[in-house]
């Protein structure tokens, strides 16, 4: 079956053909799904002889600097003059993973300055209408798949290499907590097959995601269970909170805390965590859930964001311990007690 409607695809065509400098854009604090999708676009449209840029709003993780053209990937921060003549001569951009422009914070008001033609590819759900072609899709699980069907939609499902192929099966693999959730349609797995006949290594790519942090990471880690998770068990909740300087403290870098928010999930009875992160003006939140708790929803009406039912994120400009109150203030809002 066809996940991307023909008319779209047929016009996608034609301004691939015509357009030559495209600029390939993931969301802020890009994730592995981010990454891989934007990179393996980045490989099928330089293997098409075109001039093609990723540039990410911010830095990423170093445990995603393993995949292949990561080393190309222009940061917006740190390289804003050059980023900028690259959005201003750019004749097409693609979007992938993210489903409104506020998402590219500061890469925003560049983008809007350039009326040529935009691409989104997301699943997220409510995309914004930003794009001149939105293929969005809240089934797949990843941005990832769906990268990997709009090239089987342009019929090119050789040009993928083993390039390509790493950095979806990144994408995949990440999105969905190596094959943990978001992955129950045999699709996935049919993709994944796909990916793995280019030849890839995916217990390297295993190795290179997750067996690749500093000592201090774990350290935090433990702490963090040891010391911060706290479970409302009337509730069916768990959170982890973590100070400024308590990142300080554990030599943390950008990444560290990837995975941390699943950990209070893993709790008998519990369906929704939080991680509340102070950074410098603002606490970021991200959500996770099981079932039917739309995580989502309350990130959206209380923290400023959004995401996937069961994965959410926002932020908010209120001290840790006010935000987490605000939190616990509204749980009974959205999850029932049990008597
Ligand atoms: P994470 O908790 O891994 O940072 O984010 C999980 C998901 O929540 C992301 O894939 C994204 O969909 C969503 N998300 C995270 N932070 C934000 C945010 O600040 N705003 C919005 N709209 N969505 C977010
Ligand atoms: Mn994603």
């Amino acid at each position: 079956m066809k996940k991307i409607a023909q008319n779209i695809i047929n016009d996608i065509n034609s301004l691939i053909i015509n357009k030559k400098n495209i600029v390939i854009i993931p969301h802020q604090n890009p994730d592995g799904d981010a990454i891989g999708s934007v990179l393996g676009l980045f490989h099928f449209f330089t293997a098409k002889g075109k001039s093609a840029t990723v540039i990410s709003p911010n830095n990423f993780p170093d445990f995603l600097k393993w995949m292949p053209g990561a080393n190309d990937i222009l940061i917006f921060t740190k390289n804003q003059k050059h980023a900028k003549k690259l959005i201003q001569n750019a004749e097409l951009f693609v979007f992938g993973d993210f489903n409104s422009l506020s998402r590219i914070k500061n890469l925003e008001k560049s983008i809007l300055q350039n009326d040529a033609p935009k691409i989104l590819i997301d699943h997220h759900p409510y995309p914004d209408d930003f794009a001149n072609f939105t293929i969005s899709d809240t089934s797949v699980s990843s941005t990832a798949e769906l990268v990997f069907e709009f090239i089987l939609s342009l019929n090119s499902i050789n040009e993928i290499d083993k390039n390509i192929a790493e950095c979806l099966y990144a994408g995949i693999l990440t999105d969905t907590g190596n094959f943990s959730y978001n992955s129950s349609n045999p699709r996935t797995f049919e993709i994944a097959a796909e990916l793995l006949k280019k030849k890839i290594n995916k217990d390297h790519i295993f190795k290179n995601i997750y067996d690749n942090y500093a000592l201090s990471r774990w350290k935090l880690l433990g702490y963090c269970l040891y010391e911060k998770m706290n479970i409302l068990h009337e509730f069916k909740v768990g959170y982890i909170s973590i100070s400024k300087q308590e990142l300080e403290d554990f030599d943390f870098v950008p990444g560290d805390t990837e995975g941390f928010v699943n950990y209070p999930l893993s709790v008998k009875g519990i369906v929704v965590s939080a991680l509340f992160i102070e950074k410098n003006d603002i606490i970021k939140i991200s959500f996770r859930s099981k079932g039917e708790y739309a995580v989502n929803e309350l990130a959206k009406q209380y923290f400023n964001g959004g995401g996937h039912k069961n994965a959410a994120g926002g932020e908010i400009e209120l001290s840790l311990n006010e935000a987490i109150e605000k939190f616990i203030s509204v749980l009974p809002n959205f999850f029932e007690i049990d008597e």
